[in-house]
């Protein structure tokens, strides 16, 4: 009897790395991966940093959809939309109608940015970047402009602010929070990190909250909460990311922030698996490459009949500001506890304890990211 294959929804990291993996553990099950978009490979942490590296979008498509068809030893459909997912009939719709049968279906669907609620005539006008399709369009726009500004002050805001600066841009990056990394790092460490984008020329503008966008001539125009006005020619958002549930919801795939799987990245139904950014696991999103490198080795196992719980080690993150090196590992943000900072005029490293003084998170910026590795084994891991 003809075998059903198992189908990947998504051409990201995610859907790829399980693909890959999996072939090296299974030479004969078919694979087919579906995907919204080109289908091509590409490295998108290179997005935020692609100007530094003088990376233009062509040279940053590592392969075609075609090239990794012959990799993968799979078909692959770009541009094909995935509409319903049918558990019971074990089968997906695609936009066309035609409907392919599954044996064990992965979910790889990604995340959406976060669009804000702003009031004006130039919000259609806002660019963000998710893929690299948006960076191609984004990258277009950039030619001959001058002034960009970013609303967002997180890692991918800083990130692109970085690269912008050092391409010759003025560049105002516009948070609600106090410093930039918010959610990632202590004060000290936003204040430092806020220091070093500064000598580079980024303005930063914390406390503000974006209300309004409106064209006025060739520029937009910004107005905040307060009343203070800013100018730009191009507004890009960098307000963090959504993961893609709709799918899985509307399939009775239970959903919370993310699609909710358990250590074998199963979601409720046993033949149906998640990883990436749009997968929940113990309650946590982690929208970052390690941990879907993880994920996808666990999950080709668990695909080829050995089923293999995810493992996931302290993954640290290293921030691509080369202004200021920043390396972090956030604690769970559920876990009380406190940061000790010690602060030089070149560095400043952040320890996070709970209360029976273990190490639970670290930040390190400047002369002293070399101690990332001995701090990274001294972290309990994130999931055992
Ligand atoms: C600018 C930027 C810089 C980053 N830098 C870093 C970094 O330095 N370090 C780090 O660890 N992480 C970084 N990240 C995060 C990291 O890149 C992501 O965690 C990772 O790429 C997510 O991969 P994914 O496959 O889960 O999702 P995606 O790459 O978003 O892939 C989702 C796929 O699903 C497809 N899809 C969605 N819905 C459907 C549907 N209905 N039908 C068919 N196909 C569908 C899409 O077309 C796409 O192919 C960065 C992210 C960005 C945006």
């Amino acid at each position: 009897m003809k075998q059903n294959p198992i189908i990947i929804i998504g051409s990201g990291l995610a859907g790829y790395t399980v693909a890959r993996e999996f072939r090296k553990l299974e030479s004969e099950v078919p694979i087919i991966i579906l995907s919204a978009d080109h289908g091509g490979f590409y490295s998108k942490p290179m997005l935020s940093n692609a100007l530094a590296k003088n990376k233009t979008p062509d040279t940053l498509l590592n392969y075609s959809s075609e090239q990794m068809a012959k990799q993968m030893q799979a078909v692959i459909h770009p541009f094909s939309n995935v509409i319903a997912i049918n558990p019971s009939d074990k089968n997906i719709t695609l936009q066309n109608r035609e409907k392919i049968n599954y044996d064990q279906l992965v979910l790889a669907l990604g995340a959406n940015q976060i669009r804000l609620p702003l009031e004006g005539d130039g919000t259609d006008e806002i660019l963000s970047i998710n893929n690299l399709d948006d960076y191609c369009y984004f990258w277009n726009m950039i030619k001959k402009k001058k002034d960009i500004a970013i609303i967002g002050a997180g890692l991918i805001g800083c990130e692109f602010a970085n690269d912008l600066a050092v391409a010759g841009y003025n560049v105002n990056v516009v948070d609600i929070s106090e410093h930039p990394l918010g959610k990632l790092l202590p004060n000290a460490g936003g204040i430092f990190l806020q220091k070093k984008l500064e000598a580079i020329g980024v303005s930063f503008h914390f406390r503000s909250i974006t209300k309004r966008v409106q064209k006025i001539g060739k520029k937009l125009q910004l107005t905040f909460s307060n009343g203070k006005i800013l100018q730009t020619d191009i507004l890009l958002t960098a307000t963090g990311l959504i993961p893609n549930i709709s799918l899985a919801k509307e399939a009775g795939i239970k959903v919370n922030h993310g699609i909710v799987v358990n250590q074998l990245l199963q979601t409720n139904y046993s033949n149906i698996y998640a990883l990436g950014d749009c997968a929940e696991i113990n309650s946590r999103i982690l929208p970052f490459v390690m941990p879907i490198m993880h994920a996808a080795r666990a999950l080709a196992a668990t695909l080829s009949k050995n089923p293999t719980p995810v493992q996931y080690p302290a993954m640290p993150v290293l921030v691509k500001t080369p202004a200021c090196p920043t390396v972090v590992s956030p604690p769970n943000p559920d876990i009380n506890g406190k940061w000790t900072v010690q602060e030089t005029t070149d560095s400043v490293k952040a320890l996070f304890h709970d209360s029976e003084n273990n190490l639970l998170g670290y930040a390190l910026l400047g002369t002293v990211i070399n101690e990332k590795n001995i701090l990274t084994k001294a972290l309990p891991p994130i999931i055992k």
